[in-house]
C-alpha cells in the first residue's frame, strides 16, 4: 500500500523512542536477497539494533509464485555479507531456516536453532514437510539444524554435506 513504509519507519522511531527494544524480521526471497546491506543501513537509519534473516518458506502463496524461492547457493554468499555488515553497524543479526552445512562455519553461531536448542531440539515436532535424507541423519547436526523444506528440494535440490559424528576412542574413556 503506498505510504506504508513511511508509516512502518514512524512507528518505528515512535517505539524506539520510548526505549523499548525491536526486534525486526526479513524473510529472504528472491526480490531482496542482493539488497540485505541496504536492509541493514534502514535499520541502522530507524535505530534498530536486532534483526532475524529467515529463509523463505515454501508454501502458500510463496509457492504458488516459486520464482521467489531462490536456490541457497546463490543466496547464502550475501546473507554472510549482510551478517558481517550488520555486525560492523551495530545491528545484531540471527538466521533462521538456513541449513546449517549450506553456511561457512562461523555463521552457524547465528542460527537460532543454533543458539535456541529447546526451540528447536526435535526437527520431526518442528516439521514433517522438512526434506531429510540419508545424509541428514547421520550428520552431527541433525538434532538442530533446519535443513530444506521438501518443496524446497523439489524446486532446487540440494547438495547435503554431513558433518562428521565425533565418536569417542576407545581410549579416551579411560582418561
Ligand atoms: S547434512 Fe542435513 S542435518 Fe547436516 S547440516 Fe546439512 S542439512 Fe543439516
Amino acid at each position: 500500500m503506498k505510504g506504508s513504509f513511511a508509516v512502518a519507519m514512524r512507528a518505528i522511531r515512535n517505539v524506539v523512542n520510548l526505549d523499548a527494544s525491536i526486534v525486526t524480521n526479513i524473510v529472504v526471497c528472491s526480490e531482496n536477497f542482493r539488497f540485505l546491506k541496504q536492509y541493514i543501513d534502514v535499520l541502522v537509519q530507524a535505530r534498530v539494533s536486532k534483526t532475524i534473516f529467515l529463509f523463505i518458506v515454501p508454501e502458500g502463496n510463496a509457492l504458488r509464485n516459486s520464482s521467489l524461492i531462490p536456490a541457497l547457493p546463490e543466496v547464502i554468499p550475501y546473507v554472510q555479507d549482510a551478517v558481517d555488515y550488520a555486525n560492523i553497524k551495530g545491528v545484531y543479526p540471527a538466521l533462521t531456516f538456513f541449513p546449517f552445512c549450506a553456511l561457512d562455519p562461523y555463521y552457524i553461531s547465528y542460527a537460532a536453532e543454533a543458539y535456541m536448542p529447546d526451540r528447536f531440539k526435535d526437527p520431526e515436532a518442528f516439521s514433517a514437510r522438512r526434506h531429510r535424507p540419508p545424509q541428514c541423519l547421520r550428520c552431527a547436526c541433525y538434532r538442530l539444524c533446519p535443513g530444506v523444506w521438501e518443496a524446497y528440494y523439489t524446486l532446487h535440490s540440494f547438495c547435503f554435506k554431513p558433518f562428521p559424528v565425533r565418536r569417542r576412542s576407545v581410549g579416551s574413556r579411560h582418561k
